[in-house]
């Protein structure tokens, strides 16, 4: 009877496991063939996962001591390595987290823009990329590469420096496609940056991750004539939300608009549409 018990128990217990094995999410884009952009909500400060079939690459880390979120939900994801890292520019709110994470996962290659600052957050990166062996490479011309079926263009800044918002205006910009589908990431862009990627023509975008967590630009208007996105994110918190200015523009040309400080935003690409999924925080009683 015993032995019958345990052997009952254990049927069980393979029964659950499989069980779990269904309900719970598999690996994001492990399913050939599809991309995963995963847009962490770190309040007014950046990180985004692009995770293709064959690797994943990390777009900024937000501010120090939300490395571990980021790692966090790689862990989740079975990422244990990142293919390339790209730091847009060196304010806190971008490059903060990247020691950290730098420190615990396994890093092939890093990109950073052309505007060094003496920070304690920018030391701390220095510090950690040489801890891990690593030199970063500071975009000066378009660079191009692929992972899987996803194809990045890393646009550096067109000038050594800017009279206004240096730091913002250096930003690295980044466009994926993948198949039919297409994605811009433009850091902290201001309107020098802004300027130029209008006249660089970089074209329509389905997914645009707002310039400067929301903040307004004269430039926008131009920018998002040409994007006219799909899907538009904005990385602002409850404490500096974007403006209001930048919403309503949005609310014309983009398709759905979508706040990470209402919760992380997916999104899944399969070559040839988008699909978003955001789970809304509770709102606090
Ligand atoms: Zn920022």
């Amino acid at each position: 009877m015993i032995t019958q018990r345990v052997y009952i128990r254990r049927a069980v217990s393979v029964i659950i496991a499989l069980l779990l094995i269904v309900l719970l999410p598999l690996p994001a884009a492990k399913a050939e063939g599809e991309v995963l952009l995963h847009c962490f909500s770190l309040g007014k400060a950046d990180s985004f996962a692009i995770v293709t079939g064959e690797g994943t690459v990390l777009i900024d880390c937000g501010e120090s001591g939300q490395g571990d979120i980021i790692l966090e939900w790689l862990k989740q994801q079975g990422i244990d390595r990142i293919d390339t890292l790209i730091i847009t520019h060196f304010d806190k709110d971008h490059v903060g987290g990247a020691a950290k994470v730098l420190k615990k996962i396994p890093v092939s290659r890093v990109l950073q823009s052309n505007s060094p600052k003496d920070s304690k957050e920018y030391r701390k990166y220095l510090s950690a990329l040489a801890l891990a062996g690593l030199e970063a490479e500071t975009v000066r011309e378009e660079l191009t590469f692929t992972l899987g079926d996803a194809a990045f263009t890393v646009y550096p800044p067109e000038r050594e420096s800017y009279a206004k918002d240096p730091s913002n205006n250096s930003s690295l910009v980044t466009a994926m496609r993948h198949g039919e589908c297409s994605f811009l990431f433009t850091g902290d862009a201001e309107s020098g940056r802004l300027q130029e990627l209008v006249e660089e023509k970089l074209g329509q975008f389905d997914f645009l991750q707002v310039p400067h967590h929301g903040v307004w630009q004269t430039q926008l208007i131009s920018l998002l004539n040409m994007v006219q996105p799909e899907a538009a994110v904005i990385t602002s918190s409850e404490k500096e939300p974007e403006d209001q200015a930048t919403v309503s523009l949005l609310e014309k040309v983009a398709g759905q608009i979508l706040l990470t400080r209402e919760g992380e935003v997916d999104i899944l690409s399969d070559g040839s549409s988008l699909s978003v999924c955001q789970e809304i925080f509770a709102a606090a009683a």
